[in-house]
């Protein structure tokens, strides 16, 4: 009996995907940001606090390019929307494992649409006493914000307002693996 694998299909060559930004592009930006980090977090407590699962990909290799002492946490977040849209109500899914009280925290996001997410989170953080909470994001869509305005301290790329996937960024849990970031060219084809 002989045994045929099947044929290889490519996930990272898909033809309906269009990069936006290739690893090496990310590779660059995201040492850059740890070099950055890096000489404004010398002397402090830091903790950096992933928001799942989106981040998880950018976290794995942003903490990596910060030379200094660091702990990682992680929350999980449901946000709930009007429609499309972020209503800014957000129903925490996991939560910390440790206090952050005295800590010098940096929230971890893949992307920031809105903004409404992510204000809610640091409404919630901002009542546990960390000394301070800034935000690092791949990814900002500044175009869409509608309601709040987010200080964005530590961003990859700004990026116009089309949706995009890869480097742990899903479509419907897909796609996350991807190493670079690109945008779907026929959401109808997936
Ligand atoms: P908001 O800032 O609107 O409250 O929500 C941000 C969240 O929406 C992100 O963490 C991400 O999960 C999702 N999101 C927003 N824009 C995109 C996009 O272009 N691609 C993907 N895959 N997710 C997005």
């Amino acid at each position: 009996m002989t045994t045929e694998s099947p044929a290889k299909v490519s996930e990272f060559e898909h033809s309906n995907l269009e990069v936006l930004y290739t690893a090496e592009d990310i590779s660059n930006r995201v040492e850059a940001l740890g070099r950055q980090i890096t000489a404004e977090y010398a002397g402090k407590d830091l903790v950096l606090v992933g928001v799942l699962k989106g981040s998880c990909v950018f976290l794995s290799d942003l903490m990596r390019s910060i030379d200094l002492p660091l702990e990682i946490d992680f929350m999980s977040v449901a946000s709930y929307k009007d429609g499309t849209t972020s209503s800014g109500d957000i129903e925490i899914l996991k939560d910390l494992t440790k206090p952050i009280r005295g800590k010098d925290v940096i929230i971890v996001e893949d992307i920031i649409d809105t903004g409404l997410t992510l204000h809610r989170l640091i409404d919630i953080l901002g009542t546990r006493g960390a000394n301070s909470i800034k935000v690092a994001a791949l990814l900002d869509k500044p175009e869409p914000r509608i309601k709040k305005e987010i200080v964005v301290d530590f961003c990859g790329f700004e990026i116009p307002n089309r949706f995009v996937v890869g480097y742990g960024l899903d479509v419907a849990g897909r796609f996350r693996n991807l190493p670079y970031v690109a945008v779907i060219r026929d959401p109808d084809q997936l």
